[in-house]
């Protein structure tokens, strides 16, 4: 068997390994680069394989960083299966279209520019109409449920506990060649533990070789309780200035989670009714969809959304669906929580919101998610005073806050307490998803208490044959 890392190594985005075996080629992931403009648009723009000589692909969750490039993968030759869980098939259909309208619009951006200086023209890498063709090659495979997805290769997804429908993948692999039989597990990305929606992730054994995440290694994220008093007093202090709380947030997972969080808090009533709007369609589309996937939600919520209380939605909340009525959210007098997409800032209408309110020191912008490097987020969160929206420069006077508990993401400590519950040899673990500071610390961490296996941390191109 052969593994090759061709991205989210050294970095986390652009999630993609490439499985060899059995004369079989089997892509995990296929998820587009995120960050500097300029880099990403060539990095996304051509496979370091053939894409038409792809066998199957496996998906491990609807975040763009892992499935946002299979609509340009299916364009280039692939015609294989795409396996995924019912819930990630179910947000990708509208993930997919939506990455490619923003994708048209950026080509249409940089188009009018290279016009002006007499450049030839740039063709997007794939169009909405490609997204929805890709739809079409998605089999979906439950939690639990062992498939035998190429010759030799038997393929289980379990919980990983990280947003809806998002798994870990189990691979059973009988190599012919070697007649060696093994177990495989890639992490996909892992949640945190106690989650009030998602379960936590599971664990599984017999495990051979770890492909794991380490967006936070070394790092440790505030305890859930203390984090919602935090937003409370945030919130507060927002009704006390008159102003404004922008929150960039994922549309999948982070919105439901924010919301989830609000709706307890005002049944509490630790503060009082504040207009709230989600401004992001896709957000709204995607809550839809946690109401359809019941089965994958804790009994809480699941009860509650049978008893017809709705768990995402209270007093004050308005989801905001045209251009206009988000235009309209410009003018809007005294203190309001506008949540809106993307959570690293990158693209869509939080863009808008934040050209229009960060010169303003009454406003908050609240980061309650992971910022890829080099991303309008990363910039602020890491304190630039003065940063560059859709061309125009702006002062930065809003005050920012950070509260990383609502991240998706398990901490240094929790990536280690998955990783105690992985039992088997893993006798080699690789180590992909991590800014290298983040991917070094959990390294070193790994090491000291699995002396057995070696922990190395994976590079981009780096071919392993086990
Ligand atoms: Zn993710
Ligand atoms: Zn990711």
């Amino acid at each position: 068997m052969k593994i090759t890392f061709h991205g989210a190594a050294g970095t986390t985005t652009g999630s993609k390994h490439l499985i060899e075996v059995n004369g079989q080629r089997i892509l995990l992931d296929c998820g587009l680069y995120q960050g500097r403009r300029k880099d990403t648009f060539e990095q996304n723009r051509t496979f370091p394989f053939d894409p038409a000589k792809v066998d199957v692909v496996v998906l491990s969750h609807a975040h763009i960083d892992h499935c946002g490039n299979l609509p340009h993968l299916c364009k280039k030759g692939f015609t294989g299966n795409i396996y995924a869980t019912p819930a990630t098939r179910d947000l990708c259909s509208i993930m997919l279209p939506d990455a490619a309208h923003i994708h048209e619009g950026d080509i249409a951006w940089l188009n009018r520019h290279k016009q002006r200086d007499g450049l030839p023209l740039l063709e997007p890498s794939y169009t909405m109409v490609d997204a929805e063709k890709c739809l079409r090659q998605f089999v979906t495979v439950a939690y639990h449920r062992p498939m035998l997805i190429a010759e030799g290769v038997r393929m289980t997804f379990i919980d990983a506990g990280h947003v809806l429908g998002s798994a870990q993948v189990i691979l059973d692999i009988n190599d012919r060649e070697t007649g060696r039989k093994s177990r495989l597990l890639f992490s996909g990305d892992i949640g945190r533990p106690y989650n009030d929606l998602l379960f936590d992730p599971e664990p599984s054994d017999k495990v051979d070789y770890v492909i794991m995440e380490s967006t936070y290694g070394g790092r440790k994220h505030e305890l859930a309780t203390n984090a919602t008093q935090h937003l409370c007093a945030i919130i507060r202090r927002i009704l006390q200035q008159k102003g404004k709380l922008i929150i960039p947030a994922f549309a999948v997972e982070r919105t439901q989670q924010l919301l989830f969080t609000l709706d307890q808090l005002r049944h509490e009533k630790c503060f009082p009714p504040i207009p709230t709007f989600v401004d992001s369609p896709l957000a709204v589309k995607a809550t839809e969809i946690f109401r359809l996937h019941i089965d994958d939600l804790k009994q809480e919520v699941r009860e509650a959304i049978f008893m017809r209380e709705d768990p995402f939605g209270f007093e004050g909340l308005q989801l905001v669906r045209t251009v206009d009525e988000s235009k309209g959210l410009n003018f809007i007098k005294g203190a309001a929580i506008i949540i809106s997409a993307s959570g690293m800032a990158e693209s869509g209408r939080i863009l808008h919101h934040l050209r229009n309110n960060v010169g303003n020191e009454h406003n908050i912008i609240l980061f309650v998610g992971y910022c890829a490097e080099n991303t309008l987020g990363w910039r602020l969160r890491h304190g630039h005073k003065h940063v560059n929206i859709l061309g125009d420069e702006f002062q930065v006077n809003a005050d920012i806050e950070i509260l990383d508990s609502f991240s998706g993401h398990a901490d240094h400590e929790e990536l280690l307490g998955w990783f105690d519950k992985v039992q088997g040899p893993k006798s080699h673990v690789f180590l992909v998803h991590g800014e290298p500071e983040r991917s070094a610390a959990l390294q070193l961490a790994l090491r000291e208490r699995h002396k057995e296996g070696a922990i190395e941390v994976a590079k981009l191109g780096q071919v392993v044959e086990l």
